[in-house]
């Protein structure tokens, strides 16, 4: 399976998946930039020749980028320009360094109401795509607590965005497990667990999940609060967790850490020991 964590490019892109491996991750999520800036200067080409020896080396294979935060697609003013070119050097820069797979907040609509922010996502993602044809770097389209007015807390409004864009073939889907929770899909027993993957099959279909983000909560379910813990020391408990790193539909899906770093890599360490502990073969 593969059960990895976020991990830091401070170094270099490349540092992450030297990370990822020092502590056994078969699966890591990086940035290619800062997250909380808009650009970065390009890649240079020693960059990008060292991402892809480092990755043969390491023989990390499932990776996901999470691009920056200051995104907005939905955004109705002046910065949804900064948002589109910011989407397009991350869609550039992942396919420059070889990756499949981008995670994308869908973005808020600042009081413009749901409709028009979920058009303004697929219509912004179609403008991106049409632009560079020859990029094939999935947009996975994160689950999120439904914080404020952002967008893409309910399966539905996920699904209502893939159904207006172009190339289906483009988009996945990336659930996080405290942002589900935060937005109300409880996975704490089996069978609220199935009756949400049910939901989930309904509206969107598993088929489409292509990441899973692992992370306990200090929130309450419905509570669309976005605060990450260490597994099994939240409102979630371990059973989540076992539930879906068991899960045989989950088998190809790289499953990642977003918990907190406060002990560095141990933190991480200890996520995934707690995490291995729960497989059942
Ligand atoms: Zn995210
Ligand atoms: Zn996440």
């Amino acid at each position: 399976m593969y059960l990895g964590a976020h991990m830091s490019i401070s170094g270099g892109v490349h540092n992450a998946l030297i990370e990822g491996e020092s502590i056994g991750c078969t699966a890591v999520q990086l940035f290619t930039k800062s997250n909380n800036r808009w650009q970065a200067p390009p890649l240079k080409d020693s960059e990008i020749q060292t991402f892809y020896d480092v990755r043969q080396k390491t023989g990390i294979d499932k990776l996901v980028v999470h691009t920056g935060y200051l995104i907005n697609l939905a955004n109705p003013s002046d910065n949804w320009q900064k948002s589109m070119d910011s989407m397009e050097t991350e869609l550039v820069r992942a396919h420059q360094l070889g990756l499949e797979m981008v995670v994308l907040h869908p973005g808020s609509h600042l009081g413009q109401g749901e409709e028009f922010g979920l058009k303004r996502i697929a219509d912004s993602l179609n403008q991106l795509y049409a632009k560079h044809p020859s990029i094939n770097v999935k947009t996975l389209l994160e689950v999120t607590a439904g914080q404020g007015t952002n967008l893409g807390y309910t399966f539905e409004q996920l699904a209502q965005i893939i159904s207006m864009t172009h190339d289906k073939s483009k988009y996945g889907i990336c659930l996080d497990t405290c942002h589900m929770f935060a937005a109300g899909y409880d996975i704490r027993t089996e069978k609220a667990y199935n009756n949400t993957l049910d939901k989930l099959e309904k509206a969107l279909g598993i088929d489409l999940v292509m990441a899973i983000h692992l992370n306990d909560t200090y929130g309450q379910l419905g509570g669309k609060k976005d605060r990450h813990t260490h597994i099994g020391e939240g409102t979630l408990g371990t059973e989540p967790f076992r539930l879906l790193l068991n899960d045989p539909r989950f088998r190809n899906v790289p499953m990642l850490l977003e918990t907190p770093k406060d002990d560095g890599i141990q933190s991480d360490i200890k996520n995934l020991a707690v995490l291995k502990s729960l497989l059942e073969q």
